[in-house]
């Protein structure tokens, strides 16, 4: 019997109710749609998170709150359940009990883009799409190329010609199509749009399609099973397209209707370079929506994101959590990733190491406690960043 309780797809911003048995990308209106699910049932069958203590460590324990219907169409390799790490030496000189990391970086592909392109790839599996095409500032399109080549269906790839070199050699080697464009991943979706609409491929860029987000959610089920049925007070979080925010903010949204916590909330941190900082900017002039940000560049592959289309909803977890936007320099994301590194034995992304040159800043400024639980999110592995991160070492 299905344990899927999916029920249909929600425009995120006109509430529009669409079948989800069908591919969809945006909803007319032009916003992102989310899966929604039968609540109802969810708190009379896994109401008690308990139930869930002898499943599988990867994301699929939580299957009743994902949209896939049947093993069969999962395209799986062993995403989530990651390590949620005390990071005891980084704390203790920071005068920190409770400062923990999520390491990411031991998803399949090395990055979170795991959790989302492997239910992306489940779904359009089961949906009967039979080609698939994404934009990428690096790590999403190894995860799509990873996936697509676990269920066997093409992958179509556009990244900047400037992508860590691990992002090339990774897509061709799952053998996916790979297309480079001279730009910013904002070129490459728009010539991944082009191209899907000759071919009909289907476009699985963030928030384009509705499940990615379902995969991303999982990071905050793992959080309050992992702190033993509470949620930190504090998330720290590189953000690019947003889909781990907006994502994790929705589980929060599940897991107290379905019982397992109240109305509080972590506060929510987004973390941004100071080279591309388009949320940072929106959440200080107070916008609903986030606009585009010219010339970006930094070695924060993933947060080289100069327009989300999912900014509002980014912005409103931010704001809804009585979080903040920290922008934060390169050198100093290159700084953190050896600290990281060094006191920890965790070799961070750029991306997931600004989060703690934010955390550092907010312990300045006194809006953080030391006291305070607090995760770090470490989003992906150092070991792709090669070039941007031997500066020490011989050439
Ligand atoms: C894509 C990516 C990000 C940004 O994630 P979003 O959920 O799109 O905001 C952060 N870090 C790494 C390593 C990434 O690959």
């Amino acid at each position: 019997m299905p344990k899927s309780l999916f029920t249909h797809l929600e425009c995120a911003r006109c509430y529009r109710e669409l079948d989800g048995g069908k591919p969809h990308q945006l909803c007319s209106c032009g916003s992102p749609l989310l899966a929604r699910y039968d609540l109802d049932q969810g708190r009379k069958t896994i109401g008690d998170p308990a139930v869930l203590r002898d499943r599988r460590r990867d994301l699929w324990r939580y299957e009743e709150m994902l949209p896939v219907r049947e093993p069969r169409f999962r395209a799986a390799l062993g995403e989530g359940g990651t390590p949620l790490i005390l990071a005891s030496r980084l704390g203790e000189r920071l005068g920190m009990s409770r400062l923990l990391i999520k390491d990411e970086s031991l998803n399949p592909t090395g990055s979170f883009k795991a959790r989302g392109l492997s239910l992306a790839v489940s779904m359009a599996n089961q949906v009967g799409v039979k080609e698939l095409a994404i934009p990428t500032a690096g790590n999403a399109g190894g995860a799509l190329a990873a996936y697509a080549a676990r269920v066997g269906l093409p992958a179509h790839i556009v990244m900047p010609r400037d992508v860590p070199r691990a992002n090339a050699v990774e897509c061709e080697a799952y053998g996916a199509d790979v297309r480079y464009v001279e730009g910013l991943i904002t070129d490459a979706g728009r010539l991944v749009g082009e191209l899907s609409a000759e071919h009909g491929w289907f476009d699985v860029s963030t928030l384009k399609e509705p499940y990615r987000i379902e995969g991303k959610k999982t990071m905050g089920y793992e959080l309050f099973e992992q702190l033993q049925g509470r949620l930190p007070d504090v998330i720290f979080y590189p953000t690019g397209g947003g889909t781990g925010m907006v994502g994790m903010w929705k589980a929060f949204d599940e897991m107290q209707s379905l019982g397992w916590i109240d109305d509080r909330r972590p506060r929510m941190v987004t973390v941004q370079s100071t080279g591309c900082a388009p949320i940072v900017r929106a959440f200080e002039e107070g916008t609903e929506t986030a606009s585009m940000w010219e010339n970006a560049q930094t070695i924060a592959a993933g947060l080289r994101v100069p327009k989300a289309i999912g900014d509002f909803l980014i912005l409103r977890a931010i704001r809804e959590s009585g979080g903040t936007a920290v922008a934060v320099t390169d050198e100093s994301i290159r700084e953190a990733v050896l600290t990281i590194a060094a006191s920890e034995g965790i070799f961070a992304a750029p991306e997931g190491a600004a989060c703690l040159v934010a955390m550092e800043r907010l312990l300045e400024q006194g809006w953080l406690d030391r006291g305070e639980t607090v995760v770090l999110f470490n989003t992906g592995s150092g070991l792709k960043y090669t070039e941007a991160l031997s500066i020490n070492s011989a050439a």
